[in-house]
């Protein structure tokens, strides 16, 4: 539902920040709203660590998933795109109980992301993307079907992971992992070979073992 003016949209804000700092078991912060009368679709969050403060900025007519979508972002920064808007997608997804935020119709990113299986990028790849320097996972590859994919399969698996280990999205995304890649990362904190995890995540969406990465033929 859109809101009618920026009062209720600070209400929101405040409504939905503790439900998704509990999404994954971290503590609600301070962030830095700013709602931006000239917008309509767009949303978007500078991410910080403490003790600086993030900041959000969505027009006022944000719907609840986008704007759990970027209450994500300042919660569980990270230096890697893969965990920022797999975490974000996965937030935004289950607040609004649909896949609408990412322009697909459903009801879950597991649904997306099985329609789409013989043309889903390599996570392994994603995984390389970092924050600002994007490809796939970019926000000005977003409104492409190929962009729009990769945020379907980033959301479903980090929120495959989530569900089986919840501390992950707490501890990728402290400051400090700045130096270490994510794979690396989710090895520390899973105790799991990403390639395993990536295994693990497909067959419990009951992906076919045929069906491997094919960015081949979305770069074209
Ligand atoms: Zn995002």
């Amino acid at each position: 539902m859109g809101a009618t003016d920026s009062t209720d949209l600070a209400q929101r804000v405040e409504i939905l920040l503790p439900r998704v700092a509990n999404l994954f078991h971290v503590e609600p912060r301070t962030i830095k709203l700013s709602i931006e009368p000239d917008w309509r679709w767009q949303a978007s969050t500078r991410q910080a660590w403490p003790p600086e403060i993030p900041l959000l900025r969505l027009s006022a007519q944000s719907d609840d998933d986008v704007i759990a979508h970027e209450i994500a972002h300042c919660l569980v920064p990270s230096y890697w795109l893969l965990a920022a808007e797999g975490l974000a997608v996965w937030a935004g997804v289950t607040i609004g109980a649909s896949t609408k935020h990412i322009l697909f119709e459903g009801r879950t990113v597991d649904e997306v992301v099985l329609r789409h299986q013989t043309i889903l990028p390599d996570l392994s790849m994603l995984a390389q993307e970092r924050v600002g320097a994007g490809e796939n996972l970019s926000p000005a590859i977003f409104p492409e079907l190929k962009g729009r994919i990769a945020h379907a399969t980033a959301g479903s698996f980090l929120g495959f992971i989530s569900s089986h280990f919840p501390d992950v999205p707490r501890l990728i995304s402290r400051r400090e992992t700045r130096e270490v890649d994510l794979p690396t990362l989710l090895f520390k904190t899973t105790g799991c070979d990403f390639l395993k995890l990536v295994d693990e995540w497909k067959t419990s969406i009951k992906i076919q073992s045929g069906s491997r990465g094919v960015s081949r033929v979305l770069g074209q």
